[in-house]
């Protein structure tokens, strides 16, 4: 099985369903399947084939989803690309992925006017200008012939570039396979079925939305509703409006909506999965939200990219006893272990790092065989996350291995410390690092954002309630807002920086 034939297929079983809803369009799989097949004819007739790179630069709009499978018609390796990048990020990638093509959306296209394009088979949606070519027309196109795609399963798809937070971005390359499994895993283990309607918020361009929930309703011939960005009013619009069934969302998108005035009179009652991954979920935070979304199958998944993703799952029930934990068990077509620094398994209540294993595991970092190497013990892919288990086999995350701070020779886990933060009634969101020390080595700061100023001294006495004082904050900034990725995760790296 290849990408591709999903939708082929769904054309030919459900030619008359809807497959997507989206800025004021809806399509059928018929007519998504043809607009692939002319956008595939026209990448053909443009030189492009099999194994090249097309770079998709789009938000949550039906354009993306033609092009990606326009791009799996013909056999090349679609390259989705987070809509907040700049030009220099975007040049970047064009360059490293070897790009034969672009595709951009006209609400984005100030971020690449200025990009040379020669060389490139460059189109955008709305008016063609400056060499770009009209995504309407390519469309439009009259085209003879169905393609079909024949990739075998072991043959690359796609490249999706890390956010880069330390270092270069590096492109993680995957196979049909390893991102069908992926998708298969969700259509399975959440009840993906052709009835289903999936709201899609978060952004496309990461392998969360996109493998395990686009892909997976794809499996199926499930109903897709697009929405190009996240605020809790289109949520609960989308919900209400088109009786949507399973949405995926960071934990952001959760607690913000939880906080929306109206939560309590809207009409939630369509939905049958709330899934929640990319970043925790603190055990106060799942009550919180489970009470106002009224539900009792909230959903965790945990994964990384490098991954598919795929990982464990926690499922709606487990979470009355394990709020915050990740689960028990791996994902279906997925092995999990906690190991040491020695690569030895270790007892329940020792920390180390989660290794994975499964056909989720990317295939390796595009042109960068060193990162790769670095990344695998065999074929167990090295998560960068620690983690513990617990007496009854729940896995715990403590941080991840690039936040350890350490102090004085001890570990510290940020973690623990902004959830400890949080709980005050007046800060909305925190984060932890380590910043340099000349006598411990490090020492811990805190920022925070917080619904009134709140002084160094309060937040310090605040913290003394619940941590040991050697993880009580020693330096604490208020900020308006904490720097996000488009999926909604807080990023440290500007902190680290100084930049925010
Ligand atoms: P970059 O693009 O720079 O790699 P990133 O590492 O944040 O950024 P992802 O691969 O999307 O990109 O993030 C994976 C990480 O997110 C995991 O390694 C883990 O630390 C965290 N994570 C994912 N899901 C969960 C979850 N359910 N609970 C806790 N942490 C999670």
């Amino acid at each position: 099985m290849n990408i591709s034939q999903l939708l082929e297929r769904n054309a030919r079983k459900y030619p008359q369903h809807e497959a997507l809803i989206g800025m004021g369009q809806r399509l059928t799989f018929r007519e998504l399947d043809k607009a692939a097949n002319n956008l595939a004819h026209s990448l053909v007739q443009g030189g492009i084939g099999k194994g090249d790179k097309i770079v998709l630069f789009m938000p949550n709009v039906p354009e993306f989803v033609a092009t990606y499978f326009a791009a799996q018609r013909i056999n090349a390796v679609i390259v989705p690309i987070s809509a907040k990048l700049g030009a220099k990020e975007i040049g970047y990638i064009l360059d490293h992925s070897d790009a034969k093509a672009i595709f951009a959306h006209e609400l984005l296209f100030d971020a690449v006017k200025e990009l040379n394009t020669e060389g490139l088979f460059a189109v955008k949606t709305g008016e063609a200008t400056h060499g770009w070519k009209a995504f309407d027309k390519l469309v439009s196109a009259k085209a003879a012939e169905n393609l079909s795609s024949d990739a075998r399963d072991d043959e690359p798809s796609t490249i999706l570039y890390t956010s880069g937070t330390t270092g270069k971005p590096k492109g993680v390359l995957f196979s049909h396979r390893n991102v069908l499994t992926v998708a298969q895993m969700i259509c399975v283990e959440m009840e993906i079925k052709p009835e289903s309607r999936l709201l899609h918020m978060m952004p496309l361009s990461h392998s969360a939305p996109l493998h395990l929930f686009l892909l997976a309703g794809m499996i199926v011939g499930a109903k897709h509703v697009l929405v190009p960005t996240f605020t809790p009013d289109l949520l609960l619009d989308a919900v209400e409006g088109e009786r949507t069934t399973h949405f995926f969302g960071a934990p952001v998108a959760y607690l913000l909506t939880a906080k929306h005035p109206e939560i309590d009179k809207r009409d939630l009652s369509s939905m049958k999965w709330w899934i929640y991954g990319s970043a925790p979920l603190s055990a106060g935070e799942v009550n919180f939200v489970q009470e106002k979304f009224r539900t009792d199958n909230l959903v965790c998944v945990y994964g990384l990219t490098e991954a598919g993703p795929s990982g464990t799952l926690m499922m709606g029930a487990e979470h009355a006893e394990k709020a915050g934990s990740i689960g028990k068990r791996a994902a279906l077509h997925t092995e999990v272990r906690i190991v040491d620094a020695d690569g030895q398994d270790v007892p329940p209540g020792e920390v180390g790092e989660i290794l994975l294993r499964g056909d989720g595991n990317m295939l390796g970092y595009y042109k960068n065989e060193e990162a790769t190497q670095e990344t695998f013990i065999g074929d167990w892919l090295k998560t960068g996350d620690l983690a513990k288990f617990d007496k009854d086999g729940f896995i715990w995350v403590v941080d991840r291995k690039k936040d350890l701070i350490i102090s004085g020779g001890v570990n510290i886990y940020p973690k623990e410390i902004e959830e400890a933060l949080i709980a005050h009634p007046d800060i909305h969101e925190t984060a932890v690092i380590g910043v340099p020390h000349a006598e411990w080595g490090e020492t811990v700061k805190a920022y925070f954002a917080a619904s009134r100023e709140l002084s160094a001294e309060e937040i310090k006495a605040f913290a003394r309630k619940e941590l040991a004082s050697y993880k009580v904050p020693k330096i604490i900034e208020q900020v308006e807002a904490l720097p996000r990725n488009a999926s909604g995760k807080i990023l440290k790296q500007p902190l680290r920086e100084g930049s925010v």
